[in-house]
C-alpha cells in the first residue's frame, strides 16, 4: 500500500511475561509510525484459549508505557476500527472463513485429532516432513455440509495449491521465496468457532488498514499462507519486514538461559528506559556514523528500515549495562535521586539533605543498574556499617601479602595521623596531606589507604578513601576505625 497513510500494529499474544523481543518489535513500530506520522495501533491476539494468562495485556501495556511507545488506538485508546481485542471480533474471522470455502479456496476438515496423529506418525517413521495429507480436502460441498448438519464437528483448512511457488516482498531481506509443496494446509478456523493465527491475523490486519506489517523472523514461515488469504479474499497486501530473531552472545536463541527475558524484569532491575530504547534500537541496526549513544530523536532523525540486519541481532547484556551506566551518570543528582526512589531502601538514620546528595556524587559514577543503589552506598549511614560489622569477613581487611598485626599498626597510626588533622576536612587537602605523612612514615600507600578504605566501608570496592573520609568526617571516620581495631 505504497501511499496509503502509515498504519503499523503490534499484536501481541496475552500469554504471560512480555518478551524483550515483543518490546523491541514495537519499537521499530512505534519509530515508523512517528517518522511517517502514522498510527501505532495495538491489537491483542488472543484467540488461543490454551495459552491465554489472564493480566497479560496489562503487562503489555506497562511495558510500552515503560519505554514511552504509546498505542495512538488500541483497548484502552479507542479508535475508529476496533474492537482491538480478537476475542471481540469472532464474527469477522467465521465470516471470512465462510467466504474462503465459499469460493473454494478453504474447506471442511473432519479428520479426528487420533486420525492426525497416525499420519503424523506415519510420516515421522517414514522420515518425512510432518503435514496434513489433503484427506478432506476432495469432499464435495455437498458431503461436506451434510456432515456438519449432522453435528460432526469440522475444522476449516486452507486449500494451498500443490505446486509453484510464491513471492514475499520483504523490507528488510528482499524477496523471500516460498514452495507450495512444502507447505501445509493449515487449519484457520478450529471447530469451537476460534479462528487460529493465520486467520485472524490476515482479517485484523486488512480491517484496520495496516500499511506496514513489521514483526520477528519467526513469523516468516507463516507469511506465504498469509499472502495466499489476501489474494483468496481479493485484499491488497501491506508491507512487510521480519525482523531477525534476538541471539545471545553465543549466537543461540535468546532464553532464560541467557539472563532474564521478561520486559519488565529489565525495568524493575532499574534499567532506564532511555537507555533500553538506545540499546534496543542499536540491535540489529546501525547508524551511519560511529555515534551508538542516540536520543529518540536522533533515532527518528536517522532509522531506516532498509538498513536493519537481516542475520540475528545480538542481546548484548554488557552493552546493555554501558549504556545504562553512562546514562545514569548523565542525571542531574535531582533527576538521580527522584530515579532512585523505587529501589533505595535507605534506613531510619537521620541525615540531611545535602550529605544525601554528597553520598549519591560518590556512587553515581559506579552504578550500572539503579538497584544496585542499596549495595553501593548504604554502608555510609552509622547503622548500616554498624550491621554489616558484624558480620564481616576479616580476611577482606589484609592487602595482598600483608600480615594482620600490621594491618592492625598501620590503621593506628592512620587513626592518629587523622587526629591530628584540625579544621575542615576535604578530599583533596587530606590526601595532599596525607600521602606526605605517610611518605614521612617510611610506610606503602596502600598498606594504609587500603585497610582505612575497607574500615571505613567494609566493602572490597567502594568510593575513594578520601571521598569517604570527607563525607564522614572526623567524628564517624574515627568511630569506625576504633570500632574496627
Ligand atoms: N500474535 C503474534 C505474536 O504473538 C503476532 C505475530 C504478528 O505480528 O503477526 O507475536
Amino acid at each position: 500500500m505504497p501511499n496509503a497513510p502509515v498504519r503499523v500494529r503490534l499484536a501481541p499474544s496475552p500469554t504471560g511475561e512480555v518478551h524483550i523481543g515483543t518490546l523491541w518489535i514495537a519499537l521499530f513500530n512505534w519509530v515508523y509510525a512517528k517518522q511517517h506520522h502514522g498510527t501505532f495501533v495495538l491489537r491483542i491476539e488472543d484467540t488461543d484459549q490454551k495459552r491465554f494468562v489472564a493480566g497479560s495485556a496489562d503487562r503489555i501495556y506497562e511495558a510500552l508505557y515503560w519505554l514511552g511507545f504509546s498505542p495512538d488506538e488500541g483497548p484502552q485508546e479507542g479508535g475508529s476500527f476496533g474492537p482491538y481485542i480478537q476475542r471481540e471480533r469472532l464474527q469477522l474471522y467465521q465470516d471470512a472463513a465462510a467466504q474462503l470455502v465459499g469460493s473454494g479456496r478453504a474447506y471442511y476438515c473432519f479428520c479426528t485429532p487420533e486420525r492426525l496423529e497416525q499420519v503424523r506418525a506415519a510420516q515421522t517413521a517414514a522420515k518425512l516432513p510432518p503435514r496434513y495429507d489433503k484427506h478432506c480436502a476432495t469432499l464435495t460441498r455437498e458431503e461436506a455440509d451434510r456432515r456438519r448438519g449432522a453435528g460432526e464437528s469440522a475444522t476449516v483448512r486452507l486449500r494451498l495449491p500443490e505446486t509453484g511457488t510464491v513471492t514475499l516482498h520483504d523490507l528488510i531481506r528482499g524477496d523471500v521465496i516460498f514452495k507450495y509443496d512444502l507447505l501445509d494446509d493449515s487449519v484457520i478456523m478450529k471447530s469451537d468457532g476460534y479462528p487460529t493465527y493465520h486467520l485472524a491475523v490476515v482479517v485484523d490486519d486488512h480491517a484496520m488498514q495496516i500499511s506496514h506489517v513489521f514483526r520477528a523472523e519467526e513469523w516468516l514461515p507463516s507469511a506465504p499462507k498469509h499472502l495466499f488469504i489476501y489474494q483468496a479474499l481479493g485484499w491488497e497486501v501491506p508491507a512487510f519486514a521480519h525482523f531477525p530473531l534476538i541471539l545471545g552472545t553465543d549466537r543461540s536463541k535468546m532464553s532464560k538461559r541467557h539472563g532474564t527475558t521478561s520486559a519488565l524484569m529489565f525495568r524493575d532491575q532499574g534499567y532506564l528506559p532511555e537507555a533500553m530504547r538506545n540499546f534496543l534500537v542499536l540491535m540489529g541496526w546501525h547508524p551511519k556514523g560511529e555515534a551508538e549513544v542516540m536520543t529518540t530523536d536522533d533515532v527518528l532523525a536517522q532509522f531506516a528500515i532498509e538498513d536493519v540486519h537481516p542475520s540475528g541481532a545480538i542481546f548484548d547484556q554488557t552493552k546493555l549495562d554501558w549504556l545504562n551506566g553512562l546514562y545514569i551518570r548523565r542525571l542531574t543528582p535531582d533527576e538521580l535521586q527522584v530515579r532512585l526512589e523505587p529501589f533505595w531502601h535507605q534506613p531510619a538514620d537521620q541525615v540531611s539533605p545535602t550529605w544525601l546528595t554528597a553520598a549519591l556524587r560518590l556512587v553515581q559514577d559506579r552504578l550500572v543498574k539503579l538497584s544496585d543503589i542499596d549495595q553501593l552506598i548504604n554502608f555510609v549511614f552509622p547503622s548500616v556499617w554498624d550491621s554489616e560489622l558484624t558480620t564481616f569477613e576479616r580476611s577482606l581487611l589484609v592487602p595482598k601479602k600483608g600480615k594482620t598485626d600490621q594491618v592492625q599498626q598501620d590503621l593506628t597510626w592512620a587513626s592518629t595521623w587523622l587526629q591530628t588533622q584540625s579544621g575542615t576536612w576535604t578530599a583533596a587537602g587530606l590526601k595532599a596531606a596525607m600521602l606526605v605523612a605517610i611518605a614521612a612514615a617510611g610506610k606503602k600507600n596502600g598498606d594504609v589507604l587500603w585497610p582505612l578504605r575497607v574500615a571505613l566501608s567494609l566493602r572490597p570496592a567502594s568510593p575513594d578513601v578520601f571521598d569517604l573520609i570527607a563525607l564522614l568526617g572526623p567524628a564517624e571516620s574515627q568511630r569506625r576505625i576504633a570500632a574496627f581495631l
